[in-house]
């Protein structure tokens, strides 16, 4: 079979998916450029690491790893409901929370049936739905003059939902935008939901946000059965490279999202290490602390050099650059720095940056400026 015939056989949603395009990896940048020490504030990864005593229970780990590991993950369940005084049954685990939206996307969504979301909403929530077949109902974003620059607008998105929708995606605070939304606007825009569409809010960076009208969403799930929340140990956790996140749901739709589930999707280590990051609360708030002043320290550098970005609740940044977008992510890779270009989210005039340690803001701050000025 010729090489193109492969394109028919796969099936329909597959056949029209651009896959997913990660930062670029430290490693590649070196091995191209012949770059070394370089920083990656790409992919909102925390720039303080894992703290200790994940890592300690990864080493222990190590020699473990013959078995398989807990399926039903009873320990980092237990503890996580724990935490949420949830009960075990409303959680279910991923390999990132990805393959959760992943496991959501296949239970509820398929030809024939709607996810809505946001114009610049979290790039995954597109391509979940594509894979499954279904048909995304995209609402147009707030203005750039918004308040909430380029965030979701929940009454463009509730008029998008019908008959046919069965999900819609939301992400509080958004990625790449950083907008947010608060407790009473998303209250209103779920109690409006006929009780068949499911609303998964996903929360990857809500540990970062301290305002008070911003919402915990897992509070609203013994009220409103068709909300689930998504959380990760990927962003303030420091677990990314393992890959853990995870489900709120009511048990029921939790048991769905089980039967497609793969049996072991979070290793053992990613398990122990999730469940040691979990108890480290003082790792939490300094990694929020660091993120705090980080965020502020690139905003005011960036505004300094005429740049202008937008607000973020995150643990990134995104700037508009004009024209000069590519020209800068170019520059700066030359100089070691790897920052996130957004030309797939149809933002081809900004770049995302993640908030890095202080001297890491620092050095990008220069090499900028820098670029600026040849
Ligand atoms: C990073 C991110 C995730 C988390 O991905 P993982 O699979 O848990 O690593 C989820 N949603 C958004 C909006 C993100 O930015």
């Amino acid at each position: 079979m010729s090489h193109p015939e492969f394109l028919k056989l796969a099936v329909p949603g597959v056949r029209g998916l651009t896959p997913y395009v990660p930062g670029k990896p430290i490693e590649e940048l070196e091995r191209e450029l012949g770059l070394s020490n370089s920083i990656k504030l790409a992919s909102n990864e925390n720039p303080l690491g894992p703290p200790a005593s994940a890592l300690a229970a990864i080493r222990a780990s190590a020699s473990d790893v013959a078995l398989y590991p807990d399926g039903s993950a009873y320990q980092l369940r237990s503890a996580l409901a724990e935490a949420l005084s949830l009960r075990p049954e409303a959680i279910t685990l991923g390999n990132g929370s990805c393959d959760v939206l992943v496991m959501l996307a296949e239970t509820f969504l398929a030809p024939g049936v709607e996810a809505v979301f946001s114009q610049y909403a979290f790039v995954l929530y597109a391509l979940v739905t594509q894979a499954a077949g279904a048909t995304a109902r995209v609402a147009p974003a707030r203005p750039r003059s918004d308040s909430q620059p380029l965030g979701h607008d929940l009454s463009a998105m509730r008029s998008l939902v019908g008959p046919a929708t069965r999900l819609v995606f939301i992400a509080n605070p958004n990625n790449p935008t950083g907008s947010w939304l608060t407790a009473s606007e998303l209250r209103d825009f779920v109690s409006s939901l006929p009780q068949e569409v499911i609303v998964v809010v996903d929360e990857a960076y809500c540990e970062y946000v301290e305002d008070t009208d911003y919402p915990d969403c897992s509070r609203w799930l013994a009220e409103l059965p068709n909300l689930v929340v998504t959380r990760t140990f990927s962003k303030i956790h420091a677990l990314a490279g393992l890959r853990v996140g995870y489900a709120l749901s009511h048990p029921a739709l939790a048991e769905l999202l089980n039967r497609v589930r793969q049996p072991f999707n979070v290793s053992l280590p990613a398990q122990r290490a999730a469940l040691a990051s979990l108890r480290d609360r003082n790792h939490v708030t300094r990694s929020r602390e660091v993120n705090r002043a980080g965020l502020r320290q690139l905003a005011e550098g960036l505004d300094r050099l005429g740049l202008t970005t937008f607000p973020s609740r995150g643990n990134f940044l995104l700037v508009a650059c004009g024209d000069q977008a590519g020209h800068y992510y170019e520059q700066l890779l030359r100089a070691g720095i790897i920052v996130r270009p957004v030309a797939n989210y149809g933002l081809q005039d900004c770049l995302r940056i993640t908030v890095g340690l202080p001297e890491q803001n620092e050095q990008l701050l220069a090499s900028l400026s820098d670029i600026m000025s040849r």
